[in-house]
């Protein structure tokens, strides 16, 4: 009997000492830049951070992370037990190969007149205080779909270097398509800014929504707006049609997505644009 309980007891030792709680974590998905995973915490999980900050976590379990385009090589997820115990999981970011164009001219001077700046001031305030409204969305957990069907004419993370100085990089995924087409929910969600009446200077007419737990969505360049802030959307339902509104070269949707403070990539959210009937 002693024996047998020994033998029990250096099997648990045994098996926690291999494997502290790493186990206990399901992913699905893969960790890379720009791109997000779901999962299930290990049960009795208290509280969730990843790399220190924290992540929400449902009561079933389940949560959500994502990366920044620029996300280092390695990322730590740690669940807080209730006996004080932290369980970690390490993670190893996979590299993507950015689409980048070297110019051999100066960067264009940006527009940073005073009437500019006092245009652009309450339109960044808006964004950023949307960007803070927690809403009880649950979209994060669907398969997104495209907002809108076409050619993809601007890749997610794109960067001009103009004789060594880096520009901005692209924020988002651009889809060419001509003013007035329908744009949909890429997944359920809580309208959280609309700018109906009056085009913000870059982004026209921005349609933002929430998909819960820190995953976001914007909708740049609108010709019109469908819905008003606090609407709750469905996957698939018409919020808007195709402009050039704000600073925009022709008609075309740009969709950007931001988790928390990580920008990321809309194409690894919806997936390859499906082929057009
Ligand atoms: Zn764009």
């Amino acid at each position: 009997m002693r024996a047998i309980a020994a033998a029990l007891l250096l099997l648990i030792a045994g098996t926690a000492t291999a494997q502290p709680g790493a186990a206990d974590f399901h992913l699905s998905g893969q960790a890379i830049q720009g791109g997000a995973l779901t999962g299930t915490a290990p049960s009795g999980t208290v509280m969730l951070l990843l790399d220190d900050k924290p992540v929400s976590v449902d009561a079933d379990g389940r949560f959500l992370i994502a990366f920044d385009r620029d996300a280092p090589p390695t990322a730590r997820l740690s669940a807080r037990m209730p006996d004080g115990r932290t369980l970690d999981q390490s993670l190893t970011v996979a590299p993507r190969d950015w689409r980048i164009e070297r110019i051999n001219a100066p960067m264009r001077p940006t527009k940073s007149t005073e009437a500019f700046l006092a245009l652009r001031k309450p339109e960044l305030e808006a964004i950023a205080a949307a960007r803070t409204t927690v809403t009880d969305a649950q979209g994060w957990r669907q398969r997104f779909v495209w907002p809108r069907m076409g050619r993809i004419s601007g890749l997610f993370g794109a960067q001009r270097i103009y004789q060594g100085t880096p520009g901005a990089y692209h924020g988002g995924v651009d889809v060419a398509a001509a003013t007035g087409e329908p744009v949909v929910a890429p997944a359920d969600g809580v309208v959280i800014l609309a700018a109906s009446d009056k085009p913000f200077t870059l982004e026209g007419h921005l349609l933002m929504i929430d998909h819960g737990h820190g995953l976001n969505s914007a909708f740049l360049h609108l010709s019109r707006i469908d819905v008003k802030v606090g609407d709750h959307v469905a996957q698939g339902q018409r919020i808007g049609a195709v402009g050039a509104t704000g600073r925009a070269t022709g008609p075309h949707l740009h969709w950007g997505m931001k988790w928390n403070d990580a920008r990321i990539d809309p194409l690894l959210i919806a997936g390859p644009m499906p082929a057009e009937r």
